[in-house]
C-alpha cells in the first residue's frame, strides 16, 4: 500500500448505499427528463417557475427523509438548486403546487404513504434503478421520435 499512501483516504460505502446511489441517479434523471421539455431540455422548476435546463436541475423531494416516498414520481420534481437546496424544498409552495396539479386528495394520500418504516434492500434498489434506467431511454428517445 506504500504507493497508494499519498491518495485519499475516503470511507467505502457500503454496497446498500451504492445501490442507493445508482437507484437514485437514474430516478433523478428521468424526473428531470420527464418535467422539462423533450427537444429544448428545458423546464420550469416546480416551486418558483422559472426555466432551466435539466442539467442544472435537481430532484427535489416535497416530504423529505422518508424512505417509503424516496422514489415516489409524485413526491418528486424538478426543482432549481435555489429552491430545493437553499430554501430546503420551499414546502409551503411545494405543496400548493402539488394540490394545484394532484388535488388535495392525492396530496393527502401521498402523505398518508410516507409513513415511516419502509426499508429498501439492495434487489429493491436494483430494481427501481433498472426500471429508471428503461424509463430514462423512453424520454430520451422522445427527443428523437416526437
Ligand atoms: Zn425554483
Amino acid at each position: 500500500m506504500k504507493n497508494s499512501a499519498k491518495k485519499k483516504i475516503t470511507k467505502k460505502k457500503s454496497p446498500k448505499t451504492l445501490a442507493k446511489e445508482k437507484a437514485w441517479r437514474y430516478f433523478s434523471k428521468y424526473i428531470r427528463l420527464r418535467d422539462c421539455d423533450a427537444h429544448t431540455e428545458i423546464g420550469k422548476c416546480f416551486t418558483c417557475n422559472k426555466p432551466h435546463h435539466y442539467k442544472q436541475m435537481q430532484a427535489g423531494h416535497f416530504i423529505h427523509n422518508t424512505s417509503a416516498t424516496y422514489f415516489d414520481e409524485m413526491n418528486v420534481n424538478a426543482q432549481c438548486v435555489r429552491c430545493n437546496y437553499y430554501l430546503g424544498g420551499a414546502g409551503a409552495k411545494y405543496r400548493k403546487h402539488l394540490i394545484k396539479k394532484y388535488g388535495k386528495t392525492g396530496v393527502e394520500a401521498l402523505e398518508e404513504r410516507a409513513k415511516p418504516g419502509t426499508v429498501f434492500k439492495i434487489s429493491d434498489y436494483n430494481e427501481i434503478a433498472e426500471i429508471y434506467k428503461t424509463k430514462v431511454k423512453q424520454e430520451v428517445e422522445k427527443e428523437f421520435y416526437e
